[in-house]
């Protein structure tokens, strides 16, 4: 069999067992499928600290931009204006949904490798009152950077705003205060720090505003609304659900609680990105975001003269067992390294060795 380890931010290595749950084909209307989706929204509210009474959580068929333009796009009305905040590729994803469903909008644009400040924000909405929505990214996986969504929080609170996060790639990994820090929307999904496979995303919702959403929404098959109304009743999907991603995504949250639930994942993931980092600049690589550095994906720069190719790097260590991921930061060039996953220490030390006689190799060559 085809195999190697995914060093990327998701689609992740998931365990066998979690591989294994797929191969039961489900039935979507019986009482046992309904009891599965329930049991995965209860469980998802507890990981993100919420309370049953306040928020909801909603499952929505697709990858995570399904996830990010279903919010956008049911619960974003006419007469709103959304502040979105970038610093990555993810952010500027979201100015393209807003683009598509001509939403009111405007921006702060940071710089990739620095995290947005919450005085700008400040700035910017005490400067405009029309603005009712401020939505950002907590783990741009464009860099690794993570983001202050608690400091931002305060002041979106503090002004009375709606408050959207994507924390695609940080749910699960990075413990999330929700209510704490009063995010009324977060956007996670199936293939990042929980440890299923693709398929769907899922939103932890302000029922308040939730249900004051209904009929706003631009696109059927995206509406957060009638997905949660149809969901919430009993578990049962509105159109085709994706059965066997339902089912691993059981298997992997079980598993999460085995390992010791968020402390323990992101403890580990935390112990993969320093041993990753330390490993690297030993061999010559720096980073390329030196503050606010998130634990979930690093970004490296080539060292000067390099004698290799992205292509080159990346096949010499994909036949020895791993994948790598090119980088995706615009003005230098870059590579990615990502450590969540079924990932642990002994696979960056095994990655630490093959890059090691990869680059002897090219160094013989000089
Ligand atoms: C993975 C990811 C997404 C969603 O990407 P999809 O390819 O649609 O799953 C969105 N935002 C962030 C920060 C991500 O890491």
């Amino acid at each position: 069999m085809k195999n190697y380890k995914l060093l990327t931010p998701g689609p992740l290595t998931t365990t066998d067992t979690v591989k294994r749950e797929m191969l039961f084909d489900h039935c979507t209307w019986d009482e046992d499928y309904k009891i599965i989706t329930q049991d995965i929204r209860k469980r998802l509210l507890k990981l993100a600290h919420v309370s049953e009474d306040k928020y909801t959580a909603v499952l929505m068929q697709g990858s995570g931009t399904f996830g990010v333009e279903s919010v956008f796009s049911s619960v974003i009305g006419d007469n709103d204006k959304v502040l979105i905040i970038t610093n990555g590729a993810y952010g500027k994803r979201m100015c393209s949904i807003a683009d598509r469903l001509n939403l009111n909008y405007v921006t702060y644009d940071e710089e990739y490798d620095k995290i947005p400040s919450a005085e700008k924000v400040n700035e910017i909405l005490e400067n405009d009152k029309s603005i009712t929505y401020v939505s950002m990214v907590h783990s741009e996986t464009t860099s690794g950077i993570l983001n202050d969504i608690e400091a931002v929080g305060k002041v979106v609170k503090n002004m009375g705003r709606n408050y959207i996060v994507d924390a695609m790639s940080s749910f699960g990994g990075v413990d999330i205060d929700v209510e704490g820090i009063g995010i009324d929307f977060i956007i996670s999904s199936a293939n990042k720090c929980i440890q299923g496979v693709p398929g769907f995303s899922f939103i932890i919702c302000n029922r308040e505003k939730l249900i004051a959403s209904k009929g706003k929404a631009r696109s059927l098959a995206l509406d957060l609304y009638d997905q949660w109304e149809t969901m919430d009743k009993d578990g049962k999907w509105r159109f085709t659900s994706p059965t066997h991603t339902v089912l691993a995504f059981k298997k992997a949250m079980d598993e999460m609680d085995e390992e010791g639930g968020i402390p323990a994942r992101s403890k580990r993931y935390r112990e993969n990105n320093e041993l990753l980092i330390k490993r690297m600049k030993e061999l010559g690589f720096d980073t390329y975001i030196h503050s606010n550095q998130g634990p979930i994906i690093t970004t490296f720069l080539y060292p000067e003269n390099c004698n290799y190719t992205f292509n080159e790097m990346y096949e010499y260590i994909k036949d020895r067992g791993y994948a790598i991921y090119p980088g995706k930061v615009t003005d230098i060039d870059t590579f990615r390294i990502g450590n969540i996953g079924e990932i642990y220490k002994e696979d960056i030390e095994k990655l630490y060795e093959i890059m090691k006689e990869f680059l002897n190799g090219k160094e013989e060559l000089r």
